[in-house]
């Protein structure tokens, strides 16, 4: 059974009902924050979680809150499909056609992906952990575990990764092939969640359009960026955009209410940040005072950023540790690691970033730190090593 939770069919957690809203490409507007936001405090504990596929959850939900829950994101446009909410699984480049760097500007092909999943009946059967990316050239996202990943390598063609793997397919008509190949990967599939999960599964992909496949040069593997924009980013129309990251990926009311008076066109960015976007420069100072004053995060140097918790105790009932709280206190007491850090309350390790990541995972002797534990400062080390939770 596939129990990936959506807006409407919530997971039964330890703390209560889970509700994930599907965000194709991080979109949104302060409006619609607002409604979820609301959502979250009337309905459930809250905060808003941000993932690793720049989607929002909220939590705690009361039993048959979900329907409460629908008829408000329903209001609000952000659920434009019962039977698709779950497979609108789409991450694109946070700054693609605002600031340089690209290729292409994939804004409005997100949508049209979008809308022309929501339109195919029988996509509605994708497993809910199926994903796209669509990564305007500038290697940000492509690399991000998706099953079916659309890179333009020019500014009309597009790599069509599957898997991770470039077996030559290119195409123009994004859309078209994307879905294309969604459609083959659900006649191929056995019991399998993930096109990585198929034997020789981009190939028989491939082979089942029976796509003309280019003999080279194939895109290589990158590694993945780990942080989201952060701070003042010029936009090639003039404007300026604001990045910031979220303290553990946990937004709280007055994080949001600050997020919500900044601007009106918001992207979630997969790495737990928000971009705030098509500001006018005269703004700037008064919006960069509001996000620092409520405690979101601008500047790469601060601690807490690049340092990511699982959902941990009393969330969920694998935990052996309440992480985002032993997070929270390593935070407090020194410098962040050389590299991106994520902490589990458990070995399943959920939410854990791609790429280079310091793994602090609880035991039921502590934590363990990961093989690159010479990135920690020494003093947080023995903090670390020395921090224990008692499983029960
Ligand atoms: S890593 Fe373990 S403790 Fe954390 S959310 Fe996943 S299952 Fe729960």
């Amino acid at each position: 059974m596939d129990a990936c939770p959506g807006a409407l069919q919530v997971h039964r957690a330890a703390d209560g009902g889970v509700a994930r809203i599907r965000l194709p490409g991080g979109r949104l507007t302060a409006g619609q924050l607002r409604t979820v936001l609301d959502a979250a405090a009337g309905l459930g504990d809250g905060s808003v979680e941000l993932t690793s596929r720049a989607n929002l959850q909220i939590r705690g939900l009361a039993e048959g809150a979900e329907t409460e829950l629908g008829a408000r994101l329903a209001g609000a446009g952000l659920l434009p499909s019962a039977t698709h909410e779950r497979v609108r699984n789409i991450i694109a480049t946070p700054l693609t056609g605002r600031a340089a760097g690209g290729l292409a500007d994939v804004r409005e092909l997100v949508r049209e992906l979008d809308e022309a999943l929501c339109a195919r009946p029988a996509l509605a059967g994708l497993p809910g952990r199926f994903l796209f990316t669509v990564d305007d050239g500038r290697s940000d996202v492509a690399w991000l575990d998706a099953d079916v990943a659309a890179l333009f390598v020019t500014p009309d063609t597009a790599a069509i990764l599957l898997g991770g793997a470039d077996v030559g397919l290119r195409t123009s008509d994004v859309v078209a092939t994307a879905l294309a190949c969604a459609e083959a990967f659900l006649t191929l599939r056995d019991d399998h969640w993930r096109v990585a999960e198929l034997d020789d599964g981009p190939l028989r992909i491939a082979e089942h359009l029976g796509a003309d496949l280019v003999p080279g040069p194939l895109v290589s593997t990158q590694p993945p960026t780990n942080l989201s924009p952060l701070g003042l980013v010029d936009q090639l129309d003039g404007r300026v955009a604001v990045g910031a990251a979220v303290p553990l990926g946990w937004l709280d009311q007055r994080q949001g209410a600050a997020l919500v008076a900044a601007g009106t066109a918001l992207v979630i960015t997969p790495w737990r940040g928000v971009v705030v976007t098509d500001m006018p420069l005269t703004s700037v100072d008064a919006v960069l005072a509001g996000l620092s004053g409520a405690g979101l995060l601008l500047d790469p140097r601060e601690p807490g950023v690049g340092i990511t918790a699982c959902t941990g105790r009393p969330g969920c009932v694998k935990a052996l540790a309440d992480v985002r709280a032993d997070a929270a206190t390593m935070l407090a007491l020194g410098p962040a690691a050389a590299l991106p850090v994520h902490w589990s309350g458990c070995a399943r390790r959920c939410g854990r970033p791609r790429g280079r990541v310091l793994d602090v995972v609880a035991t039921e002797d502590g934590y363990l730190v990961g093989a690159e534990d010479r990135a920690l400062p020494g003093d947080l080390a023995a903090e670390l090593a020395a921090m224990r939770r008692n499983p029960t």
